[in-house]
């Protein structure tokens, strides 16, 4: 039969279009257009590069720290960016790392009795890893992109 949506031949017991029609209930499901790079994935791989960029700046400060934020968040993007599925598990595994490192960071921040702003700053960059880990976990474009 053919998709009243895209005019695409499917097999007689089709139930979805490649589109994201569905013939039995003769819907469009837009979230399965979600695809590509776009988005909030673009901010994503973005963000990588911002932090490959940002560990140029921790390496005077120290050396292997520096590299591995330069080699692992440069990795990431690449992979993102080139649609590869591993890059999403590394990118889970990025953001729990750095997730745990800012909570660290605002405990000893609280614990030495640090400015205010500072403790917020650090508790807020934790927050931010666990919203791009909600959305890597959650995304119909991520999963439409990378299945
Ligand atoms: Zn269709």
């Amino acid at each position: 039969m053919e998709c009243p949506n895209c005019g695409l031949l499917n097999p007689e017991d089709a139930i979805r279009c490649d589109c994201g029609y569905y013939f039995g209930v003769g819907k469009l499901d837009k979230s399965s257009n979600l695809k590509g790079i776009g988005g909030w994935l673009a901010l994503l791989i973005f963000r990588f590069w911002m932090a490959a960029l940002s560990g140029i700046l921790v390496l005077p400060r120290s050396r292997m720290l520096g590299s591995l934020i330069i080699c692992s968040a440069t990795s990431i993007a690449i992979l993102l960016g080139k649609k590869k599925r591993l890059g999403v598990t590394l990118a889970k595994i990025y953001f729990v790392l750095e997730c745990i490192l800012w909570v660290l960071f605002t405990i000893l921040a609280i614990m030495e009795g640090e400015d205010v702003v500072m403790i917020w700053k650090y508790a807020g960059y934790a927050l931010g890893c666990i919203i791009f880990l909600a959305y890597l976990y959650r995304s119909r474009r991520v999963q439409n992109t990378y299945a």
